[in-house]
């Protein structure tokens, strides 16, 4: 189950040239609910606390991350499996883009066209 009321802010887009590597700011005000999106990619990913604390377990393991810390996720790593410990979290998701790799939860990192027009 995806919480609903997450709020992504593209921060680095194909729009901007970016092929290789895509950035967003996430938002969530009731994240005590959770985030259940459990997936798994080629892209390598990191995500850097902003605001809030959470959990994320994967891998056998859970890494607790307040702000101002990050976790990393290996390329094929199923992972996003995120206990909230704060009402609101903010934080950076920062990814590589893969050819043929399923898009971001924030899906505004779909592979660049050759021109990229807006
Ligand atoms: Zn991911």
């Amino acid at each position: 189950m995806i919480n609903s009321n997450a709020h992504y802010e593209p921060v680095i887009t194909p729009s901007m040239g970016a092929r290789r590597m895509h950035v967003h700011l996430t938002e969530i005000n009731d994240a005590r609910k959770g985030w259940g999106y459990q997936h798994c990619h080629e892209a390598e990913e990191a995500v850097y606390m902003l605001e809030g604390e959470g959990e994320f377990t994967f891998d056998g393991k859970t890494y607790h991350v307040g702000p101002g810390q990050a976790v990393f996720f290996p390329s094929g790593i199923v992972h996003a499996e995120t206990k909230f410990l704060s009402d609101k979290v903010k934080y950076l998701v920062i990814r590589t883009v893969e050819p043929g790799d399923e898009p971001c939860c924030c899906e505004t990192d779909v592979a660049a066209p050759a021109t990229a027009t807006s």
